[in-house]
């Protein structure tokens, strides 16, 4: 049961995106679907991994170490993004586990992720997250700062910044605020963006997004 309605949804969404793409005549094959796992129950991620699934998404650390860690020493092969804030302590086990970490927003987390990289002798894919709609409680970077941020990550630490990451304001239309920050992205010369959740992801089709990290919509509603 709870394979095929997750089936069901996964295909549904992918459609969806496939649709949005061909839209704005954008190709379906240029975004990344990115299942937003955290705080799904067990049966439910192995459904996901059931039906090829193979990009995940985690917001935080230690849950994603429970959950992914030993799938990964079995020989699981899939990528995994990490998507919620990080603290500069975590840096180690951040860089040990995650593909992606799409949320450096600050030079000190910067500078122990370009240690524990050192350390670790490799280095996951790196995205700045904007806080485009300037809330006090969200992460990011404001958007006036993200040029010099930017520029700083790549001059001090030699990092290549693969794509910028927004979560616009729940109660605005996330339109403006993904046309922000693929107007950033462009002029700072960065080609990914991750943008876009199960409420809006078509939209950020159409603005350009690279990856849209979908939970809800494919899993069902966190408990
Ligand atoms: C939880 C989360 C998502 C997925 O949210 P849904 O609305 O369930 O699709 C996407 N991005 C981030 C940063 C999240 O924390």
């Amino acid at each position: 049961m709870v394979l095929q309605e997750i089936t069901v949804a996964r295909a549904d969404v992918l459609a969806r995106i496939a649709a949005a793409a061909k839209s704005v005549g954008r190709e379906a094959s240029s975004v990344e679907l990115v299942a937003v796992s955290k705080v799904q129950p067990e049966e439910r991620i192995a459904a996901m991994l059931a039906t090829g699934q193979r990009v995940f998404g985690e917001n935080r650390v230690q849950e994603a170490q429970s959950r992914w860690q030993a799938r990964r020493q079995a020989g699981l092969k899939i990528e995994l993004r990490l998507i919620g804030p990080l603290q500069s302590n975590k840096a180690k086990e951040a860089v040990a586990l995650f593909d992606v970490i799409e949320t450096v927003d600050r030079m000190k987390l910067a500078a122990a992720l370009a240690d524990a990289c050192a350390k670790a002798g490799k280095a996951p894919r790196l995205y700045v997250q904007v806080n485009t709609g300037e809330e006090e409680q969200k992460a990011g970077v404001a958007p006036l700062d993200a040029d010099g941020f930017i520029a700083s990550l790549r001059r001090d630490y030699g990092f290549a910044i693969e794509g910028l990451m927004c979560i616009p304001p729940a109660e605005e239309p996330a339109g403006p605020h993904f046309a922000l920050l693929a107007k950033i992205a462009a002029r700072n010369g960065v080609t990914s963006l991750s943008m876009g959740m199960s409420a809006d992801y078509e939209t950020a089709v159409m603005y350009g997004a690279t990856s849209v990290r979908v939970g809800s919509a494919l899993f069902g509603a966190r408990g």
